[in-house]
């Protein structure tokens, strides 16, 4: 596996695309004829549903993202094909509600935040590469994320809140690094940078923003547009990178998928 990518957010009301932007650059090297792996590590399963897939379907039962986490099953009976993008190599571990309280035993159990680590550890002959789309909160699930991945992409929304947001998770991303006084959870971890999220190329206010992240000594990856088409496709099942491969957000991703090794 070359790596095992992590999109995170600071804590802040609706999304800022972490979804969106993990289906589209999974797809996208997913297109290049690699073995890509997906995580849904989010209780409200945005992505098992945006992959068209249905949470609480019984095929997924004792074979979601939930049961990476009791340490007995083997994960990669919990991935699954992607059969909406009809590619063969793009697979999901599905998220269901129940993360939530799975989430709250994490919370209180010993060695809580290597757990996925473990289960991911246990993939790596099997893709080439796996993308995590994490839940908003910043607890003990994005905890395990940011510990079991080896690179970390931040989407931020090009407003000023999100922007004052950024810097708390990278201070999180350098704790997690540097151990912040006691031990270190993941010396290892890279932070590759930062994707410009619904940016509104017509809004002053998101233009100053834009420009604020381009100042911080984190690499911008890419700006991706707000654009109609990326939550229409989504309808089908499809990121816009499969859906509408002209439209420019497609590319946009598609440019940011070739700069991840
Ligand atoms: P998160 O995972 O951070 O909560 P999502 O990926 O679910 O965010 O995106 C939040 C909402 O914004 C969704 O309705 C999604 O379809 C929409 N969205 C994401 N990217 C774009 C874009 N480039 N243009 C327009 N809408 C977008
Ligand atoms: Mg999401």
């Amino acid at each position: 596996m070359h790596g095992c990518k992590n999109f995170s957010e600071y804590i802040q009301k609706g999304g800022v695309a972490k979804t969106t932007t993990t289906y589209n650059l999974a797809a996208a090297k997913a297109m290049t004829g690699q073995k890509v792996l997906m995580v849904d590590l989010d209780p409200q399963a945005s992505l098992t549903i945006s992959c068209a897939m249905n949470p609480d379907a019984e095929e997924y039962l004792n074979a979601n993202i939930c049961n990476l986490f009791d340490g007995r099953t083997n994960p990669a009976g919990c991935a699954f094909a992607v059969e909406a993008s009809r590619l063969e190599n793009l697979y999901i571990i599905p998220s269901n509600i129940d993360l939530a309280v799975t989430e709250t035993k994490l919370v209180i159990g010993r060695n809580s935040d290597v757990q996925l680590r473990k289960a991911i550890k246990k993939l790596e002959s099997y893709f080439d590469y796996c993308f995590i789309d994490c839940p908003p909160q910043l607890g003990p699930l994005l905890i395990n994320a940011l510990v079991a991945a080896d690179e970390v992409i931040i989407p931020v929304k090009t407003d000023y809140l999100a922007y004052r947001g950024l810097k708390a998770l990278i201070d999180t991303i350098h704790d997690i690094q540097s151990g912040d006084g006691d031990r270190s959870l993941n010396p290892d971890l890279i932070l590759d940078g930062i994707i410009a999220t619904l940016y509104d190329q017509r809004k002053s206010d998101q233009q100053d923003v834009l420009k604020l992240i381009e100042k911080i000594d984190t690499p911008l990856l890419g700006v991706i547009k707000n654009a109609a088409a990326v939550p229409r496709d989504v309808i089908e099942g499809l990121p816009v990178v499969l859906a509408n491969k002209k439209a420019p957000t497609a590319k946009a991703y598609v440019e940011i998928a070739i700069k991840i090794l």
